[in-house]
């Protein structure tokens, strides 16, 4: 079966996914598309229809909404330089990182009207051009032909260590370590036990737990794995 020129970079929040693929984007020229900024997009997009995202499953009625939105507005991903995320004219880089965000992006991910839209927005930037992907179901639904799959993993404590690091430095800390290690566990919880793509290693997936490693030594080991692998598409 023909590979995908993809590298599937999936793992639970925190784990650094982002720091990594953007420099193995560099490294080997590839595009990096960060799908849990789209997710948080589609979130911050979606909060004012009065939907209540929480229930197990939308109605029809819920989703005629959400369709007539997506037919509505238009979604970008990285069109200008500066601008990750855009909702028609608005910019959206910034307020898709408040805390907010991240909750609200885990509740609306476990419905299939809304991955099935970000399924076809994700496919769509990368085209057949090489790139790598973070995010929850690149390996075993978005591209399960990807010609690397990984796993990225590191303990609850050591990721929520990190987020609280990464809102501090944005002037964003409105919460405190214990409510951030809370909201991490509870977004793994949602994450891993959703009916529709659940967070998971893809069989043919390779684990690799960041605790105690450098940056440098995973961009490394996927750098290297890339080359290898490239020669036999
Ligand atoms: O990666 P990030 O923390 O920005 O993602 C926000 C949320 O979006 C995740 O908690 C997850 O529920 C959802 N997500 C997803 N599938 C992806 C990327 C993100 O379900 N590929």
């Amino acid at each position: 079966m023909k590979k995908d020129q993809v590298i599937a970079l999936d793992g639970p929040s925190g784990s650094g996914k982002s720091t990594v693929a953007k420099l193995v984007a560099k490294q080997l020229n590839l595009i990096y598309i960060d799908t849990g900024a789209m997710f948080r997009a589609v979130a911050y997009a979606l909060q004012h229809t009065g939907i209540d995202f929480t229930k197990p499953k939308l109605d029809s009625h819920d989703e005629q909404i959400i369709q007539s939105f997506f037919h509505d507005h238009r979604f970008q991903f990285a069109a200008q330089p500066g601008v990750l995320v855009q909702l028609d004219n608005l910019n959206l880089t910034d307020v898709i990182r408040e805390h907010h965000v991240s909750k609200l992006a885990s509740q609306i991910s476990k419905h299939k009207v809304i991955r099935d839209f970000l399924a076809e927005w994700q496919r769509s930037i990368v085209q057949d051009r090489p790139a790598i992907l973070d995010g929850r179901d690149i390996g075993t639904v978005i591209f399960p032909n990807a010609v690397v799959k990984i796993f990225l993993t590191a303990s609850a404590q050591e990721r929520a260590q990190r987020r609280f690091e990464e809102l501090k430095e944005r002037g964003q800390l409105e919460h405190d370590f214990d409510s951030i290690l809370n909201d991490i566990k509870e977004r793994d919880h949602v994450d891993m036990t959703r009916e529709i793509a659940p967070l998971k290693k893809a069989n043919d997936g390779i684990e690799l737990d960041s605790t105690g490693k450098t940056v440098t030594d995973m961009v490394t080991f996927i750098v290297n794995l890339w080359n290898q692998r490239k020669g036999s598409l």
